[in-house]
């Protein structure tokens, strides 16, 4: 083994993603910014597994048994070790870990000790899909590396500055309190990254900006963002609240809940899955993914376009809001597979928006975006911005910034 470290003195940082049947992992240089590998493990526990590794430009596909998360990572490491780059070559640092729900206790990042981790376990009743299996990703991970810090990165953390006034759900404070029922958002780790970004790809000092960012990915979320600070964001105790999603229906009357349950005896899993995943623009037109969904509208599909109408109206009518939230809006930002990718989108959701100073330029709009652009045009009241999310890079430099390397 060499000792060259990869990208500078500072090394690098294997960040890791543990979901319930796969784990994502990425070894960034916090430095460059550069993903020097990354892969992922899917079908964990089910008969054939997949796994996916990518290193000096070359993909590395095998399909195996994967049993359980503890097999993953340790194929992981296999995989390292025999198609690079060599761990020890570069000089891992940190292993940052993604988890969902922080609660009211996490407002940053932590390094992972037993308290961490027991907290992360009594968390799990709000976030019972994610948490178990991050808490999981972390111990098999501290098991096979146990000469690096462990980081826990929380999808929540950005939004515990929310005012008690848009964190509270208008319900019995004792019924909330003891069940701890209030807005904890999800995605924080990139609507914080992006806003930070914009700061400085605009070259503006971040307390001075007024922002709303919209992450558009197949989970959707925007956030009002009041000099660096979250004020608002639209999903709420799980991420099943605000913007119509891929397959998630966002926003609905409580009731509906209520009304499905007494008269279409539908369970409340049954709802729990028709609200998650059956919904939607799936639900709503068959399609999640917004190339195909484009193309059914092209066709005269009258499904589709309802659901790219219903979509778009959620959204401005969040933006409406954040604005009266913000008071005054300085810039407005697309970020994530379809905020990056659909200039379609982008265009229309600011239609009829230009008495509130948004709009953006057809030609600075047109295409995909793979870098910061500016799509407003010049002069324009409030800047609209397309900036690419990296969740990875931005929980890379948050364990480097609690390990202290
Ligand atoms: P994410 O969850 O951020 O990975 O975003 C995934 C979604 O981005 C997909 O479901 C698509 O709807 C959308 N997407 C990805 N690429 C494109 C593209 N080239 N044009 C339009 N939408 C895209």
């Amino acid at each position: 083994m060499t000792s060259t470290p990869t990208g500078d003195a500072r090394g690098t940082v294997l960040v890791v993603n543990s979901g319930s049947s796969s784990v994502k992992y990425q070894l960034v240089d916090p430095a460059s910014g550069e993903a020097v590998a990354s892969g992922l493990v899917e079908r964990i526990g089910e008969p054939r597994g997949a796994v996916k590794h990518v290193a000096h430009g070359e993909t590395t596909r095998r399909e195996l048994p994967v049993p359980d998360h503890a097999e993953a990572l340790r194929i992981v490491l296999g995989l390292f070790d025999e198609i690079g780059p060599d761990l020890s070559a570069a000089h891992v640092v940190a292993v940052g870990h993604r988890v969902v729900q922080g609660g009211s206790r996490f407002d940053g990042p932590v390094l992972v000790d037993d308290a961490v981790e027991h907290a992360i376990e009594e968390l799990s009743p709000l976030a019972p899909l994610h948490n178990p299996p991050n808490l999981t990703g972390i111990r098999v991970a501290q098991a096979l590396l146990p000469d690096v810090p462990h980081v826990a990165v929380f999808d929540t953390a950005f939004f515990r500055t929310l005012p008690d006034a848009a964190a509270t759900y208008a319900i019995d404070t004792a019924v909330a309190e003891q069940h701890q029922v209030r807005r904890y958002g999800a995605h924080g780790t990139s609507h914080q990254y992006v806003s930070q970004q914009v700061a400085e790809v605009l070259g503006r000092p971040l307390e001075d900006l007024h922002q709303i960012v919209l992450h558009l990915g197949n989970g959707a979320s925007a956030s009002a963002v009041r000099g660096g600070v979250a004020v608002e964001t639209s999903m709420g105790l799980t991420p099943l609240e605000g913007l119509v999603m891929g397959t998630r229906s966002g926003d609905v009357d409580p009731a509906v809940v209520f009304h499905l349950h007494r008269n279409a005896g539908m369970s409340v899993d049954e709802i729990d899955d028709l609200l998650n995943r059956r919904s939607g623009l799936k639900g709503l037109s068959g399609e999640n993914d917004f190339r195909a969904l484009h193309e059914l509208v092209d066709a005269g599909d009258p499904r589709a376009r309802l659901a790219l109408d219903v979509y778009l109206h959620r959204l401005r009518k969040y933006v409406g809001a954040y604005h009266a939230v913000l008071g005054r809006l300085d810039v407005l930002t697309f970020t994530a597979g379809v905020g990056e990718n659909d200039d379609l989108v982008r265009a229309r959701l600011v239609e009829g928006l230009d008495a509130m100073g948004i709009e953006v330029d057809p030609e600075r709009n047109a295409g995909r975006k793979g870098e910061p652009t500016v799509i407003s045009p010049e002069g324009a009241r409030v800047t609209v911005l397309v900036v690419p999310t990296n969740e990875e890079l931005a929980i890379a430099r948050q364990a480097l910034d609690v390990t202290g390397a």
